[in-house]
């Protein structure tokens, strides 16, 4: 039996992941869960998976949980240090980061420091200290397993291939909500419009950023971390019905690609049991009604998200956590109705334009960086 923990356990992966666990009975072991302040799903989760050590953000939902699960032989810890000490459990041989924001970096590091693989949905992860976790992960000698469904599908596409003959990875988008607007269309478009995405069921933050074609930016960053490619070998291919997931070209013109019905627990699933493949009731792709597939160019001048990804992937260094920091807080702002949808993109623009560069940043700079960058921008409003 594979034991795993869990960060991120209350949302919208780790739930999925947990429906895993339950649907592969006897298959998986949790030993450790984590979760911002969702107590009341916690002790729920508690009760059902029974793991040894628990997180809660704050110290005050870490009392609250203890309270509830009294009565249960659990130990509830709270703050970076919980997460931590998760991260390195020692049973465990696989950590999902399922946490939302740069907070995943540090346990991220100390797990792979443990020696365990890391089955990895926090994209913030590798989009600010991609060049530290991957040298990191290879010294250690531990894998990346990604969870993203694109990033899932490009490594079931290079299965079996040759090193180094990946000529580019073409990463499909579904385009979002918005697909097709004009900047004067998206000027009054509200959270409730932004949060209405047309294929996958996902947090609110990523369902934001799927609209702004930000999500798209971070996974052209992720990607190119993962894979070892230039941002120039990544070509972003608007797929409107997301049965695609990613596709590989590799240098004699063969593609490959990864295609099933949009549900995250085949790729949750996959990184799981890698290099297996356990079987998934009720998720097949009936390409007779299907039909046709279509593709796209990227908008990306109304979705100058997506343009300012591969500049701050270019530039390198602190930049990408400058696009992804000033992102984060923006989309805050905007789901907290303070700013309008189209400052999204302003902020970042003035954020990067700003930022004094820092080459080669270390974990503390990039935290710095972020920082930083939330303080810049609360400046703004
Ligand atoms: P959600 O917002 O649904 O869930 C976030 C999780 O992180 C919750 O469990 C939340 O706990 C927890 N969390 C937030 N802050 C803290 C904190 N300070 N300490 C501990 N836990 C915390 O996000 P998603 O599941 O959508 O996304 C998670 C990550 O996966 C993101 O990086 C996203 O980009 C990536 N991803 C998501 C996909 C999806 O389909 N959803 C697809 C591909 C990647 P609580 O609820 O208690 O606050």
């Amino acid at each position: 039996m594979k034991k795993i923990a869990i960060l991120g356990s209350t949302g919208s992966i780790g739930t999925q992941t947990l429906e895993i666990v339950r649907e592969q009975a006897g298959e998986l072991e949790v030993l450790g869960l984590a979760a911002g302040g969702n107590v009341e799903l916690m002790e729920s989760q508690v009760r059902e998976f029974k793991p040894r050590l628990v997180c809660m953000w704050t110290e005050e939902a870490a009392a609250d949980l203890r309270t509830r699960v009294a009565d249960m032989d659990v130990k509830v810890v709270c703050g970076m240090e919980g997460l931590l000490e998760i991260a390195v459990m020692e049973e465990i041989s696989v950590l999902v980061t399922a946490i939302v924001g740069m907070i995943g970096i540090r346990p991220t590091i100390a797990a792979i420091k443990a020696g365990k693989d890391i089955a990895l949905a926090n994209k913030e992860t590798l989009v600010c200290a991609g060049h530290i976790i991957m040298p990191l992960a290879k010294q250690y000698g531990v894998s990346i397993l990604p969870v993203d469904s694109e990033h899932s599908a490009i490594f079931q596409s290079l299965n079996g291939e040759p090193a180094g003959r990946i000529s580019k990875i073409l990463l499909t988008a579904s385009g979002g909500p918005f697909r097709g607007k004009t900047t004067e269309e998206l000027k009054n478009m509200k959270v409730e419009d932004a949060l209405k995405h047309p294929n996958w069921s996902m947090g609110r933050k990523i369902t934001i950023d799927s609209s702004t074609l930000v999500n798209k930016g971070l996974e052209v960053m992720e990607a190119k971390w993962l894979f070892g490619v230039e941002a120039s070998q990544i070509q972003v291919v608007v797929h409107p019905q997301s049965i695609i997931h990613s596709m590989v070209e590799y240098v004699d013109g063969a593609i490959m690609a990864q295609l099933g019905v949009p549900d995250m627990k085949l790729p949750i699933q996959y990184a799981l049991f890698y290099p297996d493949r356990r079987p998934m009731q009720d998720n097949r792709v009936d390409f007779f009604k299907l039909g046709s597939i279509t593709f796209e160019e990227p908008d990306m001048d109304t979705f100058y998200g997506l343009k300012m990804a591969y500049e701050a992937l270019e530039i390198g260094g602190s930049m990408p956590t400058v696009y992804n920091a000033a992102n984060e807080k923006a989309v805050a702002l905007f789901l907290d109705r303070k700013i309008s949808y189209l400052q999204i993109p302003e902020m970042i623009e003035k954020s990067m334009s700003s930022h004094v560069l820092i080459q080669n940043p270390d974990v503390d700079q990039i935290l710095q960086t972020e920082k930083t960058v939330y303080e810049y921008i609360q400046g703004m409003i």
